[in-house]
């Protein structure tokens, strides 16, 4: 295990402005890592594969305090587990989606906590919603229900220098302020300080919290 030890977790976190949180990507790595993290005090665990999550999560059933986040490509025969499984859904990244989404939960008798994400540049490794596409289906989004409608999650292009990285975290900030959307997750290991320059409310941090993933 190379976990982060207990003083540096502090040390990050303690750096976090306030209404920033501090979201711990665990995927790649065992349950005893997250187990130990919780016990520093970190409430919100982020996955990216329902087949690894669930069985994880039956191990860690008796911390029940804990929130979990999805963050990975949502394929359309996996809403119903991840609906049912997580409480926040950070990558929802088609209307299509977000409406069968919709339609499970009022099934299942969920409300979800949901991202958009969104893509501010070209980038064909990305998936997301284009800006103007987002505002052109805006009326149906919001139209939909049990939906909880949080906020905008992007990842930068991987080329991009810590200014042009920056400035995109700021578009999103923007983006969502024009939409009324209270929360933008953003910033991951290698970019977080510059996503709560631009206005991050959730960065999503894995390596930098657990070390180098393991499965
Ligand atoms: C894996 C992952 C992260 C964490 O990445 P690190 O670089 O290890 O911090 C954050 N967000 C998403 C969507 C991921 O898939």
């Amino acid at each position: 295990m190379i976990l982060i030890g207990s003083t540096e977790f502090n040390i990050i976190k303690e750096s976090l402005p306030l209404g920033v949180s501090l979201l711990a990507i665990s995927k790649g790595h065992h349950q005893e890592s997250i187990r130990k993290l919780s016990g520093f005090g970190q409430l919100d665990f982020g996955e990216s594969r329902l087949q690894e999550a669930i069985p994880k999560k039956n191990e860690l059933n008796d911390l029940k305090q804990l929130r979990w986040h999805f963050v990975g490509t949502l394929q359309k025969n996996k809403v119903r587990g991840v609906v049912k499984e997580f409480d926040f859904i950070h990558s929802v990244d088609s209307l299509s989606l977000l409406e069968r989404i919709s339609r499970i939960s009022e099934e299942e008798n969920k409300t979800p906590n949901i991202f958009l994400q969104v893509k501010f540049r070209d980038d064909p490794k990305k998936r997301g919603f284009l800006k103007q596409d987002l505002l052109h289906s805006w009326s149906k989004v919001i139209s939909l229900n049990n939906i909880n409608l949080i906020g905008l999650m992007t990842i930068p292009p991987i080329a991009l220098d810590f200014s042009q990285r920056k400035d995109l975290f700021c578009e999103c900030r923007n983006f969502a302020n024009h939409l009324r959307l209270k929360d933008c997750s953003m910033g991951m290991s290698n970019d977080w300080k510059e996503a709560i320059e631009g206005g991050a409310t959730w960065i999503r941090l894995g390596s930098r919290l657990f070390g180098n993933r393991k499965i």
